[in-house]
C-alpha cells in the first residue's frame, strides 16, 4: 500500500472515530454500569474479530432483523473492559471477551443487539421482560437471540447462566438472578 492511499485509509478511520466519539446512541447500554459516568472511551474504526459463537448470534440477528433496520457497526472499545451498544452500533472490547469466553461473549453481543432493535421498535416484548426496563428486555431478548443461533442448552446453561447470576443489581441493571430468568425466558420461548 502506498503513502497516499495509507493516509487516506487513516484519515477514513479518524472520521469513524471522531464519529463514534460524538454518538451517544453507540453509548447507550454499557454493559458493565462500572463504566457509565467514566470519560467517555474510545471506539476505533477497526472492526473487531468475532468468534464462532458471535458470529452466529450476528448471522441469526441479519437473517432475521437485517432488512428492516439500517446498517450498524461494530467496533473496536478501548481503555475498558466492556461492550457498548445502542443504535448505531456496537463497539467491544475483544480481548476482555477472549478472557470471559466464547458463550459469555456471544450473550453480551446478543445483549447490545437488543438495544439496536429496541430503537426500532422491532424487539420481541415480554410481560416479564417489559417489568425491568429496556436492560430487562435487551437480555430476554439475548435468550431468544441465542437459542434462534443454535446455541445449545448444555453451552447456555453452563457458559452464560451462572456468570450473568452473579451479576450485582445496578441503576441500570436488574439483579443477576432476575437477568438469568429474563435470559432463560427468551431462551426457552420457542421449546
Ligand atoms: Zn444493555
Amino acid at each position: 500500500m502506498n503513502v497516499c492511499r495509507l493516509s487516506i485509509v487513516f484519515a477514513a478511520a479518524g472520521l469513524v472515530t471522531a464519529v463514534m466519539a460524538q454518538s451517544p446512541a453507540v453509548r447507550e447500554c454499557s454493559y458493565d454500569p462500572a463504566y457509565l459516568n467514566r470519560p467517555p472511551p474510545r471506539m476505533t474504526g477497526p472492526e473487531p474479530e468475532l468468534g464462532e459463537l458471535e458470529r452466529f448470534v450476528l448471522d441469526a440477528f441479519v437473517r432475521t432483523y437485517g432488512d428492516r433496520i439500517l446498517p450498524f457497526n461494530l467496533f473496536t472499545l478501548e481503555g475498558e473492559s466492556n461492550v457498548r451498544g445502542g443504535p448505531q452500533g456496537i463497539a467491544m472490547n475483544r480481548a476482555w471477551l477472549n478472557l470471559i469466553g466464547q458463550p459469555l461473549a456471544a450473550a453480551i453481543l446478543a445483549h447490545e443487539l437488543g438495544h439496536i432493535v429496541q430503537a426500532y421498535g422491532l424487539i420481541p416484548l415480554h410481560e416479564d421482560a417489559k417489568a425491568y426496563g429496556p436492560e430487562g428486555e435487551a437480555e430476554y431478548f439475548a435468550g431468544r437471540l441465542l437459542a434462534a443461533s443454535g446455541m445449545t442448552e448444555d453451552v447456555f446453561e453452563g457458559g452464560v447462566c451462572p456468570v450473568i447470576s452473579r451479576y450485582p443489581a445496578t441503576d441500570t441493571h436488574p439483579a443477576g438472578h432476575l437477568r438469568v430468568m429474563l435470559l432463560r425466558g427468551g431462551f426457552y420461548h420457542d421449546r
